[in-house]
């Protein structure tokens, strides 16, 4: 085979060490055309070319020889020449590191191209396509994924987008949690292409919007989703990064009972000022979801993550309405910081998890709860859980029979007299909500005394063990109503604004302007008409 003009120097570094016969199989089903590629190889990938481990060791040294003198100071946007320094998107501030963390895990996975075939489509993001793929492993075993397409402009990829897609892939390929999106590797190949572990349920956004005969999600179902994320959370936090897009569209159901955060191209290090990430130009945001601080100065951090999650909650009780639809973009932070506002509590939402809401949604981030908080905050808020131990037929009451699971959303006693006590709930069986005697359930955790007394002893810490996956992990029932927090009792409903939906502000690219979009430009690059 004919040395191809531009990999020269790998053919030259293949013959020094003894291994030119490896070139073509390098070249061709490896992808590897730069000496930075070989960031993507794993063992695995040289022992599928049939490259010994001596062999590969002697490779190792020969590339870190190699790129010794010019390492790049990072690694993946590097890897397309085409990919200009003054692209940059922001100018950090002096003490933030401009770029992300070197991988940790060594050689990483470069898949050939010809090892994956797309299928049917699942969705389009700010600067690529999803779609259903297969990935075929060196064994000829095959793996059901999810595959991301840069979307290639005619004169090649963008550079805004290019940078972030392999943002992107730098942020991913760092990450290993059982609630955050895995990627299994890249393609380079044209287009350049993530392959990430296949979610085959889609978007929690689409889950919670799916219309009829699609029933909505059970209450404890969410709360375990909010565990989840809340874990994931903790995980990214520990290794110093902000998501700044926590929204029910970017969480996937890998399963019905798990949800995986994704769309990592907003991930930023956190570095600057005090665990802080300051945005260096007008970039798109996601304004409902975003806190004040954010909106403001374009400032992120895990507090402002931690805002991002009390409005995810909200999306996930409210059925995957829009928060603040009925709010023009450019009067949010007004409505957040003036008037002291905040989403309303949706019908499915206990006090208890409405409280631990506007607790995300305080002024002063130094007053929201860390995640591992938050983790045991959702726990003491868990609903609790019982059995239904008559027929309720009454009008206008929750129908259930003998037997059927109940999740209490909200259940106040009356001491005096506990019979015509009313509680709401859902029924677990036919997930219907409604209110009911409280006389016809009876509590998991009290067994067999009737629900008259809805205050419980606490409930067990959720504590380390349950950190990472929470997959079908029910905590024990707890019935216990949090105080409501000050801002709750100043808290006052918006009114609906007619036709304050539409959005026309700049939308990212793919997203078209004038349509309705969670997307905006912060207040700080674009103030108020
Ligand atoms: P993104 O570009 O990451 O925002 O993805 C766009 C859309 O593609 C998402 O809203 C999902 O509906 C879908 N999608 C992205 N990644 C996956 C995945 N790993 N599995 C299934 N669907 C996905």
């Amino acid at each position: 085979m004919l040395p191809k003009a531009g990999s020269l120097w790998l053919l030259r570094l293949l013959r020094d060490i003894q291994l030119a016969q490896f070139y073509p199989s390098i070249l061709e089903e490896l992808n590897v055309t730069r000496p930075e590629h070989f960031d993507f190889v794993r063992p695995e990938d040289l022992d599928g070319i049939g490259m010994g481990r001596p062999a590969q060791r002697r490779l190792a040294e020969a590339v870190k020889r190699h790129r010794s003198g010019n390492k790049p100071k990072n690694w993946v946007y590097k890897i397309l020449g085409g990919f200009a320094p003054e692209q940059k998107e922001t100018t950090p501030p002096s003490d933030s590191p401009s770029f992300l963390p070197e991988p940790e895990g060594g050689l990483k996975c470069l898949i050939p191209d010809g090892a994956v075939s797309r299928g049917e489509l699942l969705g389009s993001g700010c600067f690529g396509v999803v779609h259903r793929g297969l990935w075929t492993l060196p064994s000829g075993q095959t793996v059901p994924v999810a595959i991301k397409s840069l979307r290639v402009a005619p004169k090649g990829p963008v550079g805004t987008e290019l940078r972030d897609f392999l943002r992107e892939v730098s942020v991913m390929m760092n990450l290993e949690h059982p609630h955050l999106l895995h990627l299994h590797g890249l393609v380079l190949g044209q287009p350049l292409q993530m392959v990430m572990e296949l979610a085959p349920l889609g978007s929690l956004h689409a889950r919670l919007t799916a219309p009829a005969p699609s029933p909505p999600l059970p209450v404890v179902l969410l709360c375990l989703f909010l565990q989840q994320l809340a874990g994931a959370m903790v995980y990214l936090g520990s290794r110093g990064l902000v998501h700044r897009d926590l929204a029910t569209r970017n969480l996937l159901l890998a399963s019905p009972c798990t949800i995986k955060v994704a769309d990592f191209g907003l991930v930023r290090p956190l570095g600057g000022a005090p665990g802080r990430y300051v945005m260096g130009g007008p970039r798109p945001i996601p304004y409902a979801w975003c806190a004040p601080e954010s909106l403001r100065q374009g400032a992120f951090s895990s507090a402002s993550d931690v805002w991002m999650f009390g409005v995810t909650l909200w999306e996930m009780f409210s059925g995957g309405k829009e928060p603040w639809a009925w709010v023009p973009p450019y009067l949010i932070l007004q409505r957040l910081e003036k008037d002291q506002a905040r989403l309303p509590r949706p019908p499915l939402c206990s006090r208890a998890l409405y409280a631990l809401a506007l607790h995300c949604w305080a002024l002063d981030p130094a007053d929201r709860p860390s995640f591992s908080c938050l983790e045991e905050l959702i726990q003491e808020a868990w609903p609790p859980e019982g059995h239904c131990v008559r027929d309720v037929m009454e009008p206008g009451a929750l129908r259930m029979e003998p037997g059927d699971p109940i999740t209490i959303i909200e259940g106040s006693a009356s001491s005096h007299s506990p019979s015509s006590t009313t509680w709401k709930g859902q029924n677990s069986r036919t997930l219907k909500v409604g209110s009911f005697p409280a006389s016809a359930v009876t509590l998991a955790d009290l067994k067999g005394s009737p629900a008259t007394c809805p205050v419980h002893k606490g409930s067990p810490a959720w504590g380390e063990q349950h950190r990472g996956s929470t997959d079908g992990v029910r905590p024990k029932a707890k019935l216990r109503e949090l105080p409501p927090a000050k801002s709750q009792r100043r808290n006052m409903p918006l009114q609906r604004i007619k036709g304050g939906t539409e959005c026309t502000w700049s939308h990212p690219p793919g997203v078209p302007s004038g349509t309705k979009s969670h997307w905006g430009r912060c207040s700080f690059c674009h103030p108020e008409p």
